[in-house]
């Protein structure tokens, strides 16, 4: 049986069901900046909820951020609150990891909606020379993390935005389509993805000679 290691120390709301929670464990998980976490957690009257999530703070850091939206769940109303226990892993999970690039080429990071979270954390913990990331969103509020990915050296950062106009130096559309626009060569750049799986299955069929690394979301 599972029993808490974790509280929940942060529980911020930055946009429709979306929130940014940090969570202090009783001991450091082991993971990579990329890799993803088990979490679980009672809900009255019901067995436990075991889900995957990103983590988007850096290894080491104190407390584990990570950036969730509740698919079918209101977060609000099925996530403990601030200060009450759930359980997280010893251990981070998948293979995505910007060490997996060749040095010679340029990291290009896709994201939709809150996959953007395993690259915060590898951008956070050893920031490359140079990477490119886009975020797909379909409001420019849901761009939660612009203002600190605008400011990190060495990294072209695009807001793609499908439901209204992009923000000064982002692209309106599909992440696919703004992602095909940029005219990048297999040769010197691959590509790491993490989100939804149509925009992971597109890009796999329009760019199939890129070198992909991936994580789906469902
Ligand atoms: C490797 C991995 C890492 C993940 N990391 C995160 C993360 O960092 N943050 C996070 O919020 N979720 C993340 N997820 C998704 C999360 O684990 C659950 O899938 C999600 O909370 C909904 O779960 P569900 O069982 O209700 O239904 P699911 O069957 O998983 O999803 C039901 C529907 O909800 C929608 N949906 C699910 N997840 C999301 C999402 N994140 N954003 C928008 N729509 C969604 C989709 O339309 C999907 O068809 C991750 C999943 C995997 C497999």
């Amino acid at each position: 049986m599972k029993m808490a290691n974790a509280v929940v120390r942060g529980f911020t709301r930055v946009g429709n069901n979306l929130f940014v929670l940090q969570l202090e464990p009783q001991a450091q998980p082991r993971f990579r900046a990329g890799q993803y976490i088990e979490v679980a957690f009672p809900r009255p009257g019901e067995n436990w909820l075991n889900r995957h999530y990103s983590i988007a703070s850096p290894p080491n850091a104190p407390l584990l951020q990570l950036y969730v939206s509740g698919g079918d769940d209101d977060v609000a109303e099925v996530w403990p609150k601030l200060g009450e226990p759930l359980w997280i892993a010893g251990e981070g999970l998948g293979l995505l990891s910007i060490d997996a690039i060749n040095p010679e080429r340029l990291p290009v990071m896709v994201s939709t909606g809150t996959g953007i979270a395993p690259f915060l954390s590898m951008l956070r913990s050893k920031p490359p020379a140079r990477a490119v990331l886009l975020h797909g969103v379909r409001h420019r509020a849901d761009l939660t993390f612009s203002e600190e990915l605008s400011t990190l050296p060495g990294l072209r950062y695009i807001p793609v935005t499908s439901r209204e106009p992009a923000p000064d130096g982002g692209i309106s559309g599909h992440v696919q389509d703004a992602l095909a626009s940029l005219g990048l060569s297999p040769e010197s750049s691959e590509l790491l993805l993490c989100g939804n799986p149509q925009m992971i299955r597109d890009i796999a069929v329009r760019l199939a000679q890129f070198t992909l690394h991936y994580d789906r979301y469902w």
